[in-house]
């Protein structure tokens, strides 16, 4: 086979998921091929969107010969075998830097695991090899993924490509500005608060968060237990679909993955516009007024009702509906996440992994200097908060209380199935991507960009996000809330919403910023954000 021109390679990248599985079954392109067009647009355009901690070319290049010899193999052995593979197989997928690889490293965003390399696969990492994906590398993320913008990784932020001077949000920026950015079709996050939804609505690009105990956290760094979840971007529905498709499912080694079938719509959404749309013919979903604060943007307000009113000219209806312990979630948030994640991190001891400092008089003193100099200021409040709320004396005033709060927002919800709503709609952010540095001097204020998504964390859902058009000049998206185990039905509402806006202009507009990330001397996001 000759060297595909540049050009060639380029086009490659920016198809979707689901046709490049049509391609490589009709042979019209290889596994490698893919793989190595990706490869070189990510290192061509990385240095000013930084979304990458790290690329494995070697590997990468290994696995996608190895699924183009199971492609060659099922083409011999006919149709049938063709079809049995999965849609991911020879795809190329990036993952956030907080899930296992064997012989891989894992920072989590963190200078505690630098050095430290995964002795196992993660569960899904095994089923991603199983579906014959190709994984191209790992991708930036806040410190443990406690954050919403990226710029607490500490290995530098990461640029939004709509505009290199923003945030692509967090904690999973780096997977959601790679998407976006076409250095690979899909891309794996996780979201304990937000950290998959609202990134892929600052970067305009899907991304689901499902319902707790969909997917198996085993290999996972761990933030907050009850909370994380593991989750699929794309750039559209039926590509983050196929990719949540591959990695659901019960694994026995962790005990919260439920034993409830993965659904195969999740690998049969509608190709066709029309038949997406015709699915929301008496739809019925419920708006939640607590979803449109005070303070949100008068662009995404804006775009969130447009959307809203398409989706009722489609057939589908819509009533206003009311989630009254909303404004207390962020508040329980903050407690049971804390509380979660100062347990979960007290095993970075210096002793176990990573980094370590050694040299002190005694144990505790090489612990302190360990853990002083390995976590960044965002862990460390998380701790000091979790392990406040969670000491003698204050345990049931905050952390009971917060637990008390927690089911009052989940029966908020189960009042709503009861009354038969397919699913909720709502923004995903309260604003479009900020400018790197607005948020970073007040934790507060980068804590309230996850008051449209944490609510649903907290009540275990499944959240789907999906881009609605643009306000000044910047992505908005689109969230459907659903009841548990009701992703088919979300990915099927945010096709169909695309079905419904498939003619609309913004739907043919790229980022803004990829010709500037062709620049060799354009500045890294850490220069542009030390401006600020
Ligand atoms: N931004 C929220 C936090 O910092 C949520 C992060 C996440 O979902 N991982 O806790």
């Amino acid at each position: 086979m000759s060297p595909m021109t540049p050009d060639a390679a380029d086009a490659l990248t920016e198809l979707h998921a689901h046709d490049m599985a049509g391609a490589l079954r009709a042979g019209i392109v290889s596994a490698r091929e893919l793989a190595a067009a990706h490869l070189a647009r990510t290192h061509r355009t990385d240095q000013g969107l930084h979304a990458w901690l790290s690329i494995d070319d070697e590997r990468a290049l290994a696995e996608a010969d190895a699924a183009d010899a199971r492609l060659s193999a099922a083409r011999a052995a006919g149709p049938d075998a063709l079809a049995a593979l999965h849609p991911m197989h020879g795809v190329p997928v990036a993952l956030k830097d907080l899930v296992s690889i064997r012989g891989g490293q894992a920072t989590a965003g963190s200078r505690i695991l630098e050095g430290y390399i995964a002795p196992y696969d993660a569960h899904i990492t095994e089923r991603l090899r199983a579906a014959g994906a190709v994984i191209l590398g790992k991708t930036n993320m806040d410190e443990f993924a406690m954050g919403s913008s990226t710029e607490h990784s500490a290995y530098g932020p990461t640029a939004n490509p709509w505009d290199l001077g923003r945030v692509p949000g967090g904690s999973s920026g780096g997977s959601a500005a790679a998407v976006a950015a076409f250095q690979t079709p899909v891309s794996i996050g996780t979201d304990t608060g937000g950290s998959i939804r609202q990134p892929a609505s600052m970067c305009g690009v899907t991304g689901m968060r499902p319902t707790y105990g969909r997917v198996s956290r085993y290999g996972i760094v761990a933030f907050a237990s009850s909370l994380d979840q593991v989750g699929p971007f794309g750039r559209d529905a039926r590509d983050a679909a196929a990719l949540l498709h591959a990695v659901a499912g019960r694994d026995e080694r962790d005990s919260t993955s439920a034993p409830i079938a993965v659904p195969d719509d999740l690998i049969s959404l509608p190709a066709g516009d029309d038949e997406a749309a015709g699915w929301l013919r008496g739809k019925r979903f419920g708006i939640p007024a607590e979803y449109f604060p005070a303070g949100m943007d008068a662009g995404v307000d804006a775009r969130i009702r447009e959307a809203i009113a398409a989706l009722e000219a489609a057939g589908a209806v819509v009533e206003p509906v009311s989630l009254p312990h909303t404004e207390y979630a962020l508040a329980a948030y903050y407690i049971v996440a804390p509380a979660e994640a100062s347990s979960n991190l007290a095993r970075y001891d210096g002793v176990r992994f990573g980094h370590s400092i050694r040299g002190g008089s005694d144990y505790l003193s090489n612990y302190l200097a360990t853990r002083g100099g390995g976590f960044g200021p965002e862990v460390k409040r998380r701790i000091m908060l979790g392990t406040y709320a969670l000491s003698a004396g204050y345990y049931d005033a905050f952390y009971l209380k917060a637990l008390k709060v927690r089911t009052l927002i989940k029966r908020d919800f189960d009042l709503l199935w009861e009354q038969g709503f397919d699913a909720l709609v709502a923004p995903t952010a309260p604003s479009v991507a900020f400018k790197f540095g607005a948020k970073t001097a007040d934790p507060v204020e980068m804590y309230l960009a996850d008051a449209c998504t944490l609510p649903v964390n907290m009540a275990g859902l499944p959240g789907i996000t999906t881009p609605c058009g643009l306000s000044d000049g910047l992505p908005v998206g689109l969230q459907f809330i659903g009841a548990p185990w009701s992703e088919a039905a979300l990915f099927r509402a945010a096709r169909a919403y695309e079905g419904v806006t498939a003619g609309a202009e913004w739907r043919s507009m790229r980022p803004h910023d990829l010709a500037a990330l062709e620049d060799p001397a354009v500045p890294t996001p850490a220069e542009r954000a030390a401006r600020h």
